[in-house]
């Protein structure tokens, strides 16, 4: 592309956020994942409780935070939002959710929208990205087997030092993210075995079912489903997607006693879902779903893939300063 068809694109987008902005209004999603102190977090998922407090306390004092309703109403009915609207989410279900953000939410009167993965909860077993960080990284055992195949790619364990674990977690992480859930949860078992690493860590369990219906009575919470074990649909068959989506929205109902009508796609970028994910969603009569690509969302956004950014653990003075980049 030429600099001058390079500097008119810019200019053009440019004018279209600031159209969007002044005449449909926009909100800003906010998708956190863990609110808790971690030793290790290789995806830097975690933000601290004093961090997480903070952000709110900028978003109450600053943004025009909305309820899951309000901002419901503003999507389905095409309303423009109010300027500086704010949605706060949080996507897999750990147990830190209720024992840290909840409490920290229902202090600031403000509310959360939880998408649950619900094929660890009421488990010691951790979510599949934090059980290779534990055999991989975090296990000192030093294996007998020289080999490890994964999908027919031969991944060498022979003389690993911490650089070549961390290259091998690098490398297994995506690999595993688009195979179906059994052939990877078999894999990640082998794994453990050959690491001699089997036990998930309590800091990383999801939460239990008693924990999940004490969240969903209060009003601090809104709950809503992100699949079973976590893959990244856009991977799968039909019918394997069909039973991820399924099995986690009726876990969920018979649970909470209710229907569930929100939903995430894991990992959540364009990739991560297809024609065939959308055609489940209208199915199963979700509502709202959301995707994660960093874009404010409008009157015009597509309720079935909304727009989200992911918060890191930031301190107060580089929360307000991403806050301000995203509007
Ligand atoms: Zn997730």
């Amino acid at each position: 592309m030429s600099t001058i068809k390079g500097k008119i694109k810019k200019v053009v987008s440019y004018a279209q956020k600031k159209y969007q902005k002044v005449f449909y209004g926009s909100c800003a999603v906010l998708l956190y994942h863990r609110v808790t102190q971690s030793q290790t977090d290789p995806q830097q998922l975690s933000v601290t409780p004093a961090n997480f407090n903070a952000h709110l306390e900028h978003l109450k004092n600053n943004y025009h935070l909305l309820t899951i309703k309000e901002f419901q109403y503003y999507l389905e009915n095409k309303k423009k939002f109010p300027k500086k609207s704010v949605l706060i989410t949080f996507d897999d279900g750990y147990a830190d959710n209720y024992l840290e953000a909840l409490p920290i939410l229902e202090k600031h009167t403000a509310q959360a929208l939880f998408y649950i993965a619900t094929g660890t909860l009421n488990t010691d077993v951790e979510f599949w990205w934090d059980a290779i960080e534990r055999i991989v990284l975090l296990s000192d055992h030093k294996t007998e087997e020289e080999k490890y195949v994964l999908n027919g790619v031969e991944y060498n364990l022979s003389g690993l030092d911490n650089t070549k674990r961390f290259e091998l977690y690098e490398q297994l992480l995506p690999a595993l993210r688009v195979m179906n859930s059994s052939l990877r949860e078999e894999k990640i078992n082998e794994l453990g075995r050959i690491f001699n690493s089997s036990q998930g860590r309590a800091s990383h369990r999801a939460m239990s079912f008693e924990e999940l219906k004490k969240m969903d009575l209060s009003n601090a919470a809104v709950i809503g489903a992100h699949t079973h074990l976590h893959p990244s649909l856009g991977a799968l068959t039909y019918e394997e997607q069909l039973k991820e989506i399924e099995t986690s929205k009726n876990i969920l109902e018979q649970h909470l006693n209710k229907k569930i009508t929100h939903f995430s796609y894991p990992f959540g970028t364009i990739k991560d879902f297809n024609a065939d994910t959308l055609d489940i969603m209208k199915k199963m009569n979700f509502q709202l779903v959301a995707a994660n690509i960093p874009y404010l969302v409008h009157k015009n956004t597509d309720q079935y893939s909304f727009t989200r950014f992911l918060v890191r653990d930031w301190n107060s003075g580089e929360f307000e300063k991403q806050m301000q980049s995203f509007f």
